[in-house]
């Protein structure tokens, strides 16, 4: 058991509050966690946003399995496996079309730090080198590699950090005044997308490569983007011959019942980003999926030889390309994309129906997301939800929680009876904090 003279350094976590309160996870199955005790803890957040079809699908350990007794490990540095290619294949066939150059990573945090490399290849291929600079958004999470929190936009992941140069930022679109409780995407908020044009007149259009974005902003608190505010976007830089990067590391895989956001919303990016569900959390991986005309720019205008200086020792790994294969099918094979179009109604209802419960001052959802925004205590913010999450952790449920927001993305295989038991359980425990 842990303890305060334990090895492991634990990433995104206060080490000293949980080592000397630990909680641990030994099994898990289908829509639960059981604790080394044998408690089951139902899971309302796949994990971390990674486990879409629920925990311990057979299909995919038995290939992770098999597939580590076939072939452990080869690179896909001037050499390869079948294994990659056909997962390429599979993958790049349920992004939208056109979307279909697939550059394999082990995390999310790689698969940006690739997107904004393959953005500055691209610019440089097509005769805009001058084409450096990047545009983020306030409150965006694009993981914790130098580049990705360069572009993200929450402080206590940059300040002590050196940055990239040559980044500005897009004002995030939550405003409580204006769209606090809407369901789906707020009617308000379209024209913050014009801010583009505002950035673009400040820097000049001929220094921004790319613009990046989380269709739907996870880690700060699920915020869902306004009405028409992503074809604003598409549109202005489009215009400005801007490339526009999803990173969909949460969206994708289903969360709002499509294989992505650019699918559910129709807003076709240049570039997308992913990991997580890709293999149900199975194995680590992550990906950039690149326009077909990204690729075609950066492969054929290069002198021979290495066309792009990138790439990971495990980029494409063995186990990652099996365990994504049988990911993939058994999406489809569950349906579980149309049945997280098909609960999130019910979803949303009873996130909604927390509108009344004690302390919530906003609910937001989409698809098989939704945050519950709690007023934060006076003279300590960010504890009242900590205690609501540890209370429905000691309950049974485990939820998320960012400041005083809490965050539910559950296992797309959840039963609508388990969704009333996640809110039934979250309204009680409200009542029961302070
Ligand atoms: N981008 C987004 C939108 C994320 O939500 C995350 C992780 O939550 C990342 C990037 C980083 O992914 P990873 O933790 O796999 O590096």
């Amino acid at each position: 058991m842990p303890t305060n003279e334990s090895a492991f350094w634990m990433p995104f976590t206060n080490n000293r509050a949980f080592k000397a309160d630990p909680r641990l996870f030994a099994t898990a199955k289908g829509m639960y966690y059981y604790t080394p005790d044998g408690r089951a803890v139902l899971d309302a957040t796949a994990g971390l946003w990674c486990v879409n079809a629920g925990h311990a699908q057979p299909r995919i350990t038995e290939a992770i399995q098999k597939q580590a007794a076939i072939l452990d490990y080869a690179p896909t540095f001037q050499l390869a496996h079948p294994y990659v290619f056909e997962f390429a294949q599979a993958l790049s066939a349920i992004f939208p079309e056109g979307l279909d150059r697939i550059f394999f990573t082990n995390s999310g945090s790689e698969a940006v730090d690739t997107a904004l490399k393959i953005a500055l290849a691209y610019q440089r291929a097509v005769g805009q080198g001058t084409r450096t600079r990047f545009i983020g958004r306030e409150k965006s999470y694009h993981g914790v590699g130098f580049g990705g929190l360069s572009v993200g936009g929450l402080a206590n992941n940059r300040r002590s950090f050196l940055q990239l140069p040559g980044v500005d930022y897009l004002p995030h679109t939550l405003d409580l005044s204006k769209m606090a409780f809407s369901r789906g995407q707020p009617a308000w908020g379209a024209h913050l997308a014009d801010d583009l044009e505002r950035l673009i007149g400040l820097h000049g259009a001929e220094t921004i490569a790319a613009v990046i974005i989380e269709p739907v902003v996870g880690s700060a608190g699920v915020i869902v983007p306004p009405k028409d505010y992503l074809e604003n976007l598409r549109a202005i830089s489009t215009r400005h011959g801007i490339l526009l990067i999803f990173d969909e590391v949460i969206t994708a895989f289903g969360r709002l019942g499509e294989a992505t956001a650019a699918a559910y919303f129709s807003v076709m990016p240049d570039l997308v980003t992913c990991a997580k569900g890709i293999t149900n959390g199975a194995v680590p991986m992550g990906a950039a999926v690149a326009a077909r005309k990204i690729y075609d720019a950066i492969v054929e205008s290069a002198a021979p030889g290495i066309e792009f200086f990138h790439g990971y020792t495990s980029s494409g790994h063995p186990l990652a390309a099996a365990a994504g294969l049988a990911t993939l099918s058994t999406y489809r094979e569950q349906n579980l994309f149309a049945r997280a179009r098909m609960l999130a109604p019910h979803f949303e209802k009873s996130a909604h129906a927390l509108k009344d419960a004690r302390h919530v001052i906003d609910v937001r959802n989409i698809g098989l997301m939704a945050a519950i925004e709690l007023e934060p205590r006076a003279d300590a913010p960010g504890t009242r939800a900590m205690s609501v999450f540890h209370r429905c952790f000691d309950e049974g449920v485990l939820i998320r929680v960012t400041a005083d927001t809490i965050a539910l993305s559950p296992p797309l295989i959840i039963e609508e009876s388990q969704i009333d038991q996640i809110f039934a359980k979250i309204r009680d425990v409200l009542i029961r904090t302070d």
